[in-house]
């Protein structure tokens, strides 16, 4: 080997030195990729989108942020279990509960999504009480689902209204951001000014069918005819009880001419509703 072969040889550090800048150059490209790669995971599928009920990370963004493993673990109301015109579960063969048998709702039909209990009763308690109004988004959705599946037809929706003073202490009205979201969703107009409580009522947990109905007379108004003259209302809430504050709004709606009036909640009350044919639960329906 020549000499002039021998200075074409590079020498052992400068290899070293080479091939750490070429690392060098590597590895910052590397980490700039990497920085990128996170920084387009995040806006895609941000990480702080979580499951409602379990805290989990979704894979990805979604209308209804509850995890496959929860929501099998929810108890949708189906068809065939509740009374063909309000929504009710009910126990025995009949079509209709009791209650729609006696002529005491005024409504049209309505439905509700789950029931009343376990995980949905608690993302509804922090819809109301714990201050999560972001809830509403999700709960919304479900709502929004329900109506298709039923294949209902509505010319506006109406939220059941809070006095002003509730509406204060809680910072917003629940049924409203609902209601609010099932437009968005649907694509039918919300009117939130219309129909107003104009009385503030006793909390209506403990009252009974008759106290809650007496409770209820004259709360609500329509404060503009013309908005639900001959129209097909929607009218949304969170939770159905004995339907006395639905029939209340629907009493008022009707009174202003509205043609129809469907009532969609997110949750129905667990009772048992006896039909005509299979009077299983008389004591609790005497006692609703
Ligand atoms: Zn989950
Ligand atoms: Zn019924």
């Amino acid at each position: 080997m020549s000499n002039n072969q021998k200075t074409k040889v590079m020498p052992r550090s400068k290899i070293s030195k080479k091939s750490k800048e070429n690392d060098s150059i590597f590895g910052k490209c590397a980490s700039v990729f990497v920085t990128l790669y996170n920084r387009a995971c995040k806006v895609f599928f941000p990480s702080n989108i979580k499951c409602l009920i379990c805290g989990d990370d979704l894979k990805q963004k979604q209308d209804i942020e509850v995890c496959d493993k929860c929501k099998c673990k929810l108890h949708f109301i189906t068809e065939s279990e509740c009374c063909a015109r309000c929504g009710s579960v009910i126990s025995g063969q009949g079509k209709f509960c009791l209650n729609c048998q006696k002529g005491d709702t005024e409504f049209d039909i309505a439905r509700s999504v789950f029931i009343y209990d376990g995980e949905i009763k608690h993302l509804i308690a922090g819809l109301k009480y714990n201050n999560k109004p972001y809830i509403s988004r999700t709960l919304s959705n479900y709502i929004a689902q329900k109506f298709t599946e039923l294949k209902w037809q509505a010319d506006l929706i109406i939220p059941v209204p809070l006095s002003d003073a509730r509406r204060k202490w809680r910072g917003y009205n629940q049924a409203q951001l609902l209601a609010e979201g099932v437009s968005d969703k649907l694509g039918i107009p919300v009117n939130t000014e219309t129909l107003v409580k104009i009385k503030d009522t006793d909390q209506q947990v403990n009252l009974s069918s008759d106290e809650r109905r007496k409770n209820l007379k004259d709360c609500f108004k329509v404060i503009d005819k013309y908005a639900v003259r001959g129209k097909r209302i929607l009218l949304i809430d969170d939770v159905m009880t004995t339907g006395s504050t639905a029939s209340a709004c629907a009493h008022e709606l009707k009174k202003a001419h509205a043609d129809r009036v469907m009532v969609l909640t997110i949750a129905h009350g667990k009772t048992e509703i006896p039909t005509e044919k299979g009077i299983k639960a008389q004591e609790i329906f005497e006692n609703l």
